[in-house]
């Protein structure tokens, strides 16, 4: 996302399956820009040396998923990241096989081809995945480290460099979208929330090259709409949120309007909320 990342890393995209391609290699340009915000990237590579899974808690739009890229970086570890979905299911983790031609051939799914490679796995809102995907979750995350293959009779161990990290929005679950307490404590959880005012305006200035004033406007504005209580609003406004608002003054937009685009605008659909929200930016920007 950043422009101003230095040096390579293997990264294996996301891939949900559809088309069922064999997942790619894909190289990430540099060191994923991240600052710290507390003991966090301490407190990751402790669990790395530990072969503890982590989850990581928090709203969206907070910084999880550039940690995670971040982490995989600094440890030197390739990162594969699935993005969970609704439809997920534990084969769609593990793998499948493929009528390719003649031949049928098995393909390793992201979370089989992590734990072969010894690469940190990411799982990103994994509360929306089928149920049944616990099932391999499970056995990886406790002192066994396997991962079962049932369709090929294949038992893999995990090598100590694998890693598993999933994310989870408290938030944002319904009640039966809760991960269950079986899953939950199988994992050490760190806490994200959006950074104090300083730091993100310093995240705000990297990654859209804006003048420090600006910035700190657009800061205000994030502050505000987040201090809102009973608006209505089912999350506030995101760090990434006002990085957008940045990126379009950087475009040539005014604040004010940069600022409705994109952190008032995609947070709310209702005539009201919005028009209070407009207000609220008009008294900064
Ligand atoms: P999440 O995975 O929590 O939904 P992201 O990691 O995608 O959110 O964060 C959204 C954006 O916010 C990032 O692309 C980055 O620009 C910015 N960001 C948030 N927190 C930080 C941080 N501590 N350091 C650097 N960038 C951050």
């Amino acid at each position: 996302m950043s422009g101003h990342e230095a040096g390579r890393m293997p990264e294996i995209g996301e891939d949900h399956w559809e088309g069922a391609v064999a997942h790619q290699a894909l190289e990430i340009e540099g060191e994923p820009y991240y600052l710290p915000l507390g003991d966090e990237v301490m407190a990751f590579e402790a669990a790395y040396q530990n072969r503890l899974p982590v989850m990581l808690k928090g709203p969206t739009g907070c910084g999880k998923t550039r940690f995670v890229r971040h982490m995989a970086h600094r440890l030197g570890r390739p990162l594969v990241s699935v993005a969970c979905h609704d439809d997920l299911t534990a084969s769609d983790l593990i793998g499948r096989f493929l009528i390719r031609g003649d031949e049928t051939v098995w393909v390793d799914g992201p979370l089989t081809q992590a734990v072969r490679s010894g690469a940190i796995c990411y799982l990103d809102e994994v509360v929306e995945a089928r149920k049944d995907t616990t099932v391999v979750i499970h056995p990886l995350t406790d002192d066994r480290r396997r991962m079962r293959i049932d369709r090929t009779g294949e038992v893999l161990q995990a090598p100590p460099e694998f890693m598993l990290v999933i994310s989870y929005n408290p938030g944002y679950q319904s009640l039966l979208k809760n991960l269950k307490q079986s899953t939950r404590q199988r994992f050490m959880a760190l806490e994200f929330d959006f950074p104090p005012r300083e730091a993100e305006v310093a995240i705000v200035i990297h990654e859209t090259g804006l003048d420090r004033p600006t910035a700190e406007r657009i800061v205000r504005i994030g502050e505000l709409i987040r201090n809102l209580k009973d608006a209505g609003l089912e999350e506030p406004a995101s760090t990434r949120l006002l990085v957008y608002a940045g990126l379009l003054v950087r475009g040539g937009l005014d604040l004010r309007r940069a600022c409705e685009l994109s952190i008032a605008a995609p947070i709310s659909d209702d005539p009201a909320v919005l028009e209070a929200l407009f207000a609220l930016i008009a008294t900064v920007a």
